[in-house]
């Protein structure tokens, strides 16, 4: 039975560009997005420091353009990764703030603040955010609050659920759950009730934040929620459109006034702060006027922007947007008329032109729009939130959350085959043990490296972690032990081994060691296994023609070293199954990669010279037979073991030539 949390609990969406907050009210029957104390119902998620203090949200965005170097933005986008990561790494050339490789490859930012450097993780970033949001709601309910729900990305991996978990408990919240941005703004609009009576619904979820655009296809079905496919794009949004209009005016104002700002970052930035007000504007009115009071040495820019101009500006990246909506409808092999829903998530989907160009994608279907965009996720995740408290249960109907892991799980088997133990798109929390032996004699430790993704060959997909699993007893090869992978309901994963039947337990657990991919990796690792379905399939059988021998020549190896075999095996016989076996293994164990072809034959062949001899041991093996095996007599038996030796000895010194 999941723990049930005692107070008011509110869901919040930490989002990249701006947060929002919710909280269920069982009078009203809906949730309610608190404002802050500026009134405004999104905070941006942001945290500046200066000589004398630290400011979040609106102060922080207001002083930025005058502190730009300790104003820090972003932090979704670095939370559970490593500075290494070529994502990290192309976002840090853009930001006006330092941000350093820390222990363990951690990406570390630098400010000043209150004149001295300090270092922060992009956690620590998260919970200032976190714990202004928690402000917000103590303010408005005139007292503290402790539980949340806290939304993340569908694409998010276990490091980053994991690191905005921390993120919460760091800003003094008890983290209830962290669910999926897209099955928040389902939750909202309450879709999961129309599925109650009509089956089964699929919702297409359209979130263009500021700086980033996620669609997923969720499939509901009496209360679960699925998610069926994502795309998107981790550079797309309100930010890119600010930006068009920013180039828009610097040209004019070259134009008008024979001075270029382009090289000035204190005008640019006031510049973009009033085309993203003009921006928003735009999306109520059809043209708008902007002014800057001293742009530029103490030029002032007043000038106006029609809808029409700022549509053309953006007009290649809407169409972008869509083009992603076609491919996540591809990817889910759903065709556009099977959608019940579309919901418009994030502020920049509030754009007329682009959910016109949407609408006009799905037929002409109407657009969930009922609730705000930017406050859709809020919505949900305050539903969710209440859902968790004793007092939600009464007051909102009951649902079962569901998710599903985006990338198949599993770890590497010798010869570096993937073996997945939960496959791409099971529904989480999930949990799954599986059966493996020991494939050496003697082997004392299991290396368990867990990968993600689709492909055959291990190291092709991308490394989670690993560790040991030590202590096994010294036994003959195929000793068994389990491996369990278990992902909980915030989609952490932690994969543990252990020997039960020896009674030398041995259990080692990874959680969150390295991390996971994005959503655009992803993409990828998908397209990939596709563009190499061929070339997996050929590995596979290959791996399986490698095993097959490999066995083959183990057991072989064992009949040999038994006595009471090999004392009734004619010299040459022996000598010659010896240097198979030998030459077997050393095709197995060689650097080369022979084609599965070799190896199949080889089998073929081994059995065919193995299997009549040891026949022969268990009928009896006969003097001629010894003198057969000198070459002196043919039997039928006997020229089939002789004519496969010379095929077998052939094809032997074709592996030593070729090797
Ligand atoms: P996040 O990406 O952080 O989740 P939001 O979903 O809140 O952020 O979206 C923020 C973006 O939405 C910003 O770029 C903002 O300028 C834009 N935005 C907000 N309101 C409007 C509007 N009325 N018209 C156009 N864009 C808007
Ligand atoms: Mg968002």
């Amino acid at each position: 039975m999941a723990k049930k949390y005692e107070g008011p609990a509110i869901g919040i969406d930490l989002g990249t560009t701006y947060s929002c907050v919710a909280i269920w009210q069982g009078q009203n029957n809906r949730a309610e997005i608190i404002p802050n104390e500026q009134g405004n119902r999104t905070t941006p998620s942001l945290v500046a420091f200066t000589d004398t203090q630290r400011l979040i949200g609106d102060a922080a965005k207001n002083q930025a353009a005058t502190n730009p170097s300790n104003t820090v933005f972003d932090a979704k986008r670095l939370i559970g990764r490593k500075y290494s990561d070529s994502v990290v790494k192309d976002d840090v050339q853009l930001w006006p703030f330092q941000v350093i490789s820390g222990t363990d490859d951690k990406p570390t930012i630098v400010v000043k603040y209150k004149g001295k450097e300090k270092r922060l993780v992009p956690e620590e970033i998260s919970s200032m955010v976190l714990s202004k949001m928690k402000e917000i709601a103590g303010a408005f309910l005139v007292s503290p609050v402790k539980n949340a729900v806290i939304t993340v990305p569908a694409y998010f991996n276990d490091s980053q659920r994991k690191a905005t978990k921390d993120a919460g408990a760091i800003a003094g919240l008890d983290v209830m759950r962290i669910i999926n941005e897209p099955t928040a703004a389902g939750l909202a609009y309450g879709l999961q009730k129309k599925s109650s009576f009509a089956g089964k619904r699929n919702v297409f979820i359209f979130d263009l934040g500021g700086g980033t655009f996620d669609v997923s296809i969720l499939t509901i079905k009496d209360d679960n929620f699925k998610v069926m496919a994502t795309a998107g794009d981790t550079h797309l949004g309100g930010e890119d459109f600010d930006s068009r209009m920013v180039d828009h005016f610097v040209k004019e104002f070259k134009r008008k006034h024979k001075k270029d700002i382009s090289g000035n970052p204190r005008a640019l930035r006031r510049l973009r702060s009033a085309c993203e007000k003009a921006k928003r504007t735009l999306s109520f009115a059809t043209d708008t006027t902007i002014e800057v009071d001293a742009l530029f040495e103490s030029t002032d820019l007043c000038s106006t922007i029609t809808r029409t101009r700022f549509e053309e500006l953006n007009i290649d990246l809407f169409k972008m947007c869509m083009e992603t909506v076609e491919r996540c409808l591809e990817d889910s092999k759903m065709d556009k008329s099977e959608i019940d829903d579309v919901v418009l998530v994030g502020g920049s989907s509030r754009i007329p032109k682009v959910q016109q160009l949407l609408q006009d994608f799905f037929n002409g279907k109407e657009l969930c729009k009922g609730i705000n965009p930017d406050e859709a996720v809020a919505y949900g995740a305050a539903v969710q939130a209440a859902l968790l408290t004793e007092e939600g249960i009464k007051n909102v109907p009951n649902l079962v959350l569901m998710d599903v892991a985006p990338l198949s799980l599993g770890w590497a088997l010798i010869r570096d085959e993937m073996s997945v133990v939960i496959p791409r798109n099971t529904t989480i929390p999930v949990k799954k043990t599986q059966r493996y032996a020991t494939v050496k004699d003697n082997q004392s430790g299991v290396l368990i490296e867990v990968y993600e993704g689709e492909r055959a060959r291990a190291s092709d997909n991308n490394l989670l972690g690993s560790f040991i699993l030590s202590g096994l007893p010294l036994v003959p090869r195929g000793y068994p032990f389990n491996v369990c992978f278990a992902i909980d309901e915030n989609g952490i994963l932690t994969v543990s081994a252990e020997e039960k039947t020896s009674g030398s337990k041995n259990q080692t657990t990874i959680t969150n060691k390295t991390n996971r991919l994005s959503a655009k990796e992803i993409k990828r690792l998908i397209q990939e296994a596709e563009i190499y379905e061929v070339d997996d399939m050929k590995f596979k059988n290959k791996v399986k023609a490698m095993n097959a021998l490999d066995d083959y020549l183990y057991n072989m190896n064992k009949r040999m070293k038994d006595k009471c075999v090999s004392s009734k095996l004619p010299p040459m016989v022996q000598v010659d199954i010896n240097s198979a076996i030998v030459k077997g293994q050393n095709l197995l164990d060689g650097g080369q990669k022979p084609e599965t072809f070799v190896f199949v034959d080889l089998l073929r062949e081994l059995k065919s010279i193995f299997e009549p001899a040891m026949a022969k041991i268990d009928n009896g093996w006969t003097h001629e037979d010894r003198d057969e095996d000198h070459g002196s007599t043919t039997g039928p038996a006997q020229s089939i073991a002789t004519s496969t030796r010379r095929k077998l000895k052939e094809k032997l010194s074709w592996f030593n030539k070729s090797s």
